[in-house]
């Protein structure tokens, strides 16, 4: 950031409103719940606190000590290690100013990794930025691939194989864990919304357009830039996205970023006696990890090489 990194200057500084009144003859909703979001109930079924009291108590708590951490846990799913402000951002009860105000405080008072850690959170946070700034100048993003090169990819359709991915069926414990927490909780960790991308549009070969709909539909952040923006990148067709040779393997994703497999067999239960090692290479014949488990629903290699072949292709 160096010279740039200044104090906010007095016009940006955040104005805190410490009452907003509901304008008289408007109702106020009740806050949602599981069931209001649409969410099916599970032993897993949580959502995390909604308003503006709850998300005020959320940022200081994570300013007050896992911000110094973050760099560290943010690629944890099984660690609590992210602030969880998205849908607070995402519904206005806080100020994406407040909150960098807040980060730029700390920031100040922190001395290597712990400031750099902050750091890391503040270009996440640019992330969202970016994304808006990308929506506002190119509203054909939600309709149409950012980068023109790949608006002709022939995606494959499949009302199946879609639905087995929604479902959290597909026989990768990685790829299901994420898919059953966003339906458990409407919220899925940053790591598995791209492990979960990268899965429908790089090993299904599903248009990412139904990944979206997807998330928004059930996500308590669902955002319409950061999500479009998210899933561009993942399926290689966005602003400064993943390029479309960076496929990832679903099967390494998982010993990278949940070796013990707590996140697995806490989302996925008929996982939960099947030892940590096995959890991470394809069940020997195809055949199921457990009872009552999917079987891989394709093989990794193959569905690689087809989507390459997609992207060259490109018309
Ligand atoms: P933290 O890691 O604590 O990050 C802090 C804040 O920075 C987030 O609350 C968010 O506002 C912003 N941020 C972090 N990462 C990103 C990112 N990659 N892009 C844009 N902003 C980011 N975020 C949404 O808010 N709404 C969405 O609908 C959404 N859909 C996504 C879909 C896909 C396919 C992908 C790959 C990412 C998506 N993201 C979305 C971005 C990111 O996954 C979430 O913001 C993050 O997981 C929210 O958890 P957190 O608040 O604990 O994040």
């Amino acid at each position: 950031y160096g010279k740039a990194w200044r104090k906010l200057p007095k016009e940006l500084e955040p104005v805190v409103v410490r009452k907003l009144n509901t304008p008289h003859g408007i109702r106020s909703l009740a806050l949602p719940s599981v069931e209001s979001w649409g969410l099916k109930r599970s032993d897993v079924a949580h959502i995390i606190e909604p308003g503006e009291q709850a998300a005020r108590k959320r940022m200081s708590a994570f300013l007050d000590g896992p911000v110094f951490e973050y760099a560290d846990q943010r690629d944890q799913p099984a660690a609590a290690g992210t602030s969880r402000l998205s849908q607070d951002l995402r519904w206005g009860l806080l100020s994406v100013r407040e909150l960098y105000a807040g980060c730029e405080e700390v920031r100040e008072t922190a001395h290597g990794n712990r400031r750099k850690s902050v750091e890391t959170y503040l270009t996440e946070l640019a992330w969202r930025e970016f994304y808006m700034q990308v929506l506002f100048h190119f509203p054909k993003v939600l309709e149409t691939e950012f980068n023109e090169k790949y608006c002709g990819l022939e995606w494959r359709e499949s009302a199946q194989d879609l639905e087995a991915w929604q479902e959290g069926r597909t026989g990768f414990p990685i790829v299901d864990a994420g898919m059953r927490q966003l339906r458990g909780t409407g919220f899925i960790h940053n790591r598995l919304r791209m492990i979960v991308a990268m899965f429908l549009t790089k090993d299904l070969r599903l248009c990412w357009m139904n990944g979206e709909s997807h998330f928004m539909q059930h996500l308590t952040d669902g955002e319409i830039a950061n999500n479009n923006g998210g899933w561009q990148w993942s399926a290689g067709t966005g602003a400064d996205a993943a390029s479309y040779f960076r496929i990832q393997n679903p099967w390494t994703q998982g010993k990278r970023f949940d070796p013990a497999g707590e996140f697995i067999q806490h989302y996925v239960p008929e996982l939960r006696d099947v030892p940590a090692g096995q959890l991470h290479a394809p069940p020997e014949n195809g055949k199921a990890l457990a009872a009552g488990y999917e079987p891989p629903m394709l093989d990794h290699a193959e569905a690689r090489a087809a989507t390459l072949q997609m992207f060259k292709t490109a018309k």
